[in-house]
């Protein structure tokens, strides 16, 4: 039995609800007006109104099969839980004629962002080769609003809204379609009355105001500068973030150069005024401020937006936890009157939500309580946690979202919002969640993001989310190569891996610890069998293990029971495990950042490390990018990697030039030997793995 069935009170009341309950829930949806003419139309793609993918219809089919499985009468009472709050239940989804897309994005997405401004809905639009789905976030009233805005927008066209043709004339089909052309230039022409963006946007405005009016003004500005720090000159500055990682900062802010604050030495030039902060630091024994403390601490407390473009080691967390305790400390709302968490830290995965916690548990700051909310975790414990009262919730976006949306937290209380790791959150898929939570958070908050890159996806996410903020990148703008990590690149067959593992395993010295990387789950658990038969003790780590196995393997690794973690890229971010000296890379990862990350999981807090990445042709298409990174840490590049990389560009133009024909082209086939005979021909390759064999050490 799922736990859907065991999520009710004695009331009967939901107290918790699936993910997957969830989406069968967006029925809520109020369904579009279909005529009669609509049923002449089945099976047509040409123009039609769709929920979750799913043609809407009169019965709503789903509500046949919950009857089916005896759970209608609870989602009754969800639904009208739901539409008493007039919260959305998950995206509205329109089909629309890819042709007619254009229409509801405008020239240069002015219309989209016009459509959002003024409905409060978030819109996102996925192209189709025929047809796209326009999606819209939001409560049920502000999607209401925002689908009918975009049919009026759509309706401009003939080919638009069937729904609206309730005559019987309309559902022929004529011309392989249910409407002739005369037949919707007609009933479409007359109906659109002109859109009053004015006043949509007046009352959006109005309804924004209405929504916080009742919220005292924040106070964000708690940075007093020291006289040291405001003494510093701008070269002695300048000298000082180059050498300390080249820190770059950047004020987003248009229209406006602010002064970008000096960064702080010490611990004391932060947070002198602070006792209480200062004590939990001489308690955990911190030296001095890491390079992005340092720089994003003065930024914070003055109440500035951060996007910190830096990594899991570089000490990121404090950079927003600290002036975090001390924004909640000094809002003028009590805090047991807030009625909610005043923090909340958005992350991508399970383990980093533990870690972050882990790391605010280390500090003790007027007694502010944190919880870690996230899927698969113990839900009913998280919800009597949540619902009795905490300062600071971290929380992977999934499970809060599900959270908020059972009313079971309370948002509106958040004035410290921090979106840790944002490109991995976009990278799991998580930005239809973020935007949901986000639209119930005060918009005056202060806003912290944290990347390790800076793509398009993480871009347009800090425009939407943070006003005008200073941004401070550790490291460069790209990939930040990791140079405390010596690494070692093999080539080797598929069938040898095992074996390569295997006498690494053999030639580990006592205080040595591996994470082994793997690309698939299924090998995860194979491997770490295999070691086992052997008698070697070693953990795995990856997304198909319980949640209590997951934290149990990373806690034995941590503690050193176990020194041979065997993970998927679960492990590659955020993993803070100080002791690792070893990355094995057994698969190459799916692309050169994941190598980065996962490289990165070495070398770290002062220590050096090492890498052994195992490389088969397989891998050929990465291999350029490899040289890349391997220069920039100041690697040595192997002669057969550049080998490999300018193969496959040969082989690459090569395709270009010749498009393989469908049948009987060179070498008969995908698999000819046509290709492999070109690469033999091209000296050095694949074959003569011994040569590296012979000359592979593991430094250990
Ligand atoms: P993070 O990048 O936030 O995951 O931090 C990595 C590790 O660095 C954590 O274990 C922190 O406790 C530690 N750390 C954070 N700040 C400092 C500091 N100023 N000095 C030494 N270690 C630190």
């Amino acid at each position: 039995m799922s736990d859907w069935e065991e999520e009710y009170d004695e009331d009967g009341a939901a107290i918790s609800r699936p993910s997957s309950v969830v989406k069968v829930q967006t029925s809520e949806w109020r369904q579009p007006s279909f005529g009669d003419g609509g049923a002449g139309c089945e099976g047509t793609e040409f123009f039609g109104v769709k929920r979750g993918g799913k043609e809407p219809q009169r019965d709503s089919p789903w509500r046949n099969i919950r009857d089916q499985h005896g759970e209608e009468n609870r989602g009754e009472k969800q639904n009208w839980r739901d539409s008493d709050r007039g919260r959305g239940t998950g995206p509205v989804s329109l089909s629309v004629e890819t042709s007619m897309i254009g229409r509801v994005i405008g020239r240069g997405g002015v219309k989209i962002r016009e459509l959002e401004e003024t409905t409060g809905a978030k819109i996102k639009i996925n192209r189709g080769d025929y047809e796209g789905e326009v999606l819209i976030f939001g409560s049920s009233d502000v999607q209401q609003k925002a689908k009918d805005m975009i049919e009026e927008l759509i309706s401009g066209n003939a080919f638009s809204r069937p729904w609206l043709h309730n005559d019987s004339e309309s559902s022929g089909m004529k011309n392989e379609s249910c409407w002739s052309a005369s037949d919707l230039q007609a009933s479409a022409a007359p109906t659109s009355a002109p859109i009053d963006w004015t006043a949509i946007r007046q009352n959006r405005e109005k309804y924004e105001t209405l929504k916080w009016h009742d919220l005292p003004a924040l106070r964000k500005n708690f940075y007093i500068e020291d006289e040291s720090v405001a003494r510093r000159s701008a070269e002695e500055v300048r000298v000082w973030r180059k050498e300390n990682n080249s820190i770059f900062v950047d004020d987003l802010k248009e229209e406006e150069r602010r002064t970008i604050p000096n960064p702080v030495y010490t611990f004391e030039e932060a947070f002198a005024h602070y006792p209480g902060i200062m004590e939990n630091i001489h308690r955990v024994g911190f030296k001095k401020p890491t390079p992005i403390q340092s720089q994003a601490w003065p930024i914070v407390l003055k109440g500035l937006d951060l996007i910190g473009i830096a990594q899991t080691g570089t000490g990121k967390t404090l950079s927003y936890l600290l002036p975090g305790f001390i924004h909640m400390d000094q809002q003028p709302v009590p805090r047991d009157k807030r009625g909610g968490p005043g923090m909340l830290v958005l992350t991508p995965t399970r383990e980093l939500a533990l870690q972050i916690e882990a790391e605010c548990n280390k500090y003790s700051y007027k007694g502010f309580k944190s919880i870690c909310v996230y899927g698969g975790g113990d839900r009913r414990a998280q919800i009597k946690m949540v619902t009795s009262g905490v300062d600071i919730v971290i929380a992977t976006p999934g499970r809060l979202n599900d959270l908020q949306m059972n009313e079971l937290i309370n948002l509106r209380s958040v004035t410290y919002l921090v979106l840790d790791e944002a490109d991995r959150m976009l990278d799991m898929g998580f930005e239809p969640q973020i935007m949901k939570i986000i639209l119930d958070i005060r918009p005056d908050r202060q806003t912290v993001m944290t990347s390790a890159t800076w793509p398009a996806g993480v871009r347009r996410l800090a425009r939407s989310y943070l006003k005008d903020p200073m941004m401070v990148y550790v490291g460069t703008l790209d990939l930040a190569a990791v140079d405390t990590v010596q690494q070692t690149v093999l080539f080797v067959q598929e069938e040898e891996k095992k074996q390569y593992v295997f006498d690494f395993i053999q030639k580990m010295e006592p205080q040595d610890k591996v994470l082994i990387f793997v690309g698939k789950k299924i090998l995860a658990d194979d491997l770490s069998s295999d070691l086992c038969l052997r008698g070697i003790a070693v953990q795995s780590l990856h997304g198909d293990r319980e949640q209590s196995d997951r934290e149990e393997a990373l806690q034995d690794f941590k503690d050193g029971r176990v020194r041979i973690l065997v993970a998927t890229d679960l492990a590659s971010r955020g993993l803070d495990v100080h002791d690792i000296t070893h990355v094995f890379n057994y698969d190459f990862p799916r692309n050169i950042e994941e190598y980065v990350h996962r490289v990165g999981r070495t070398g770290r807090a002062g220590r050096s490390g090492m890498s052994i990445t195992l490389v088969t042709r397989g891998d050929r298409k990465m291999a350029a990018e490899l040289i890349h990174i391997l220069e920039r840490a100041g690697q040595d590049v192997p002669e057969e990697l550049v080998l490999m990389a300018e193969r496959y560009e040969k082989h690459q133009r090569e395709k270009e030039m010749f498009p393989a024909k469908p049948r009987g082209g060179r070498g008969g086939g995908r698999r000819g030997g046509g290709g492999q005979g070109r690469e033999r021909n091209c000296g050095g390759g694949w074959r003569e793995k011994d040569g590296f064999r012979g000359e592979m050490t593991w430094h250990i």
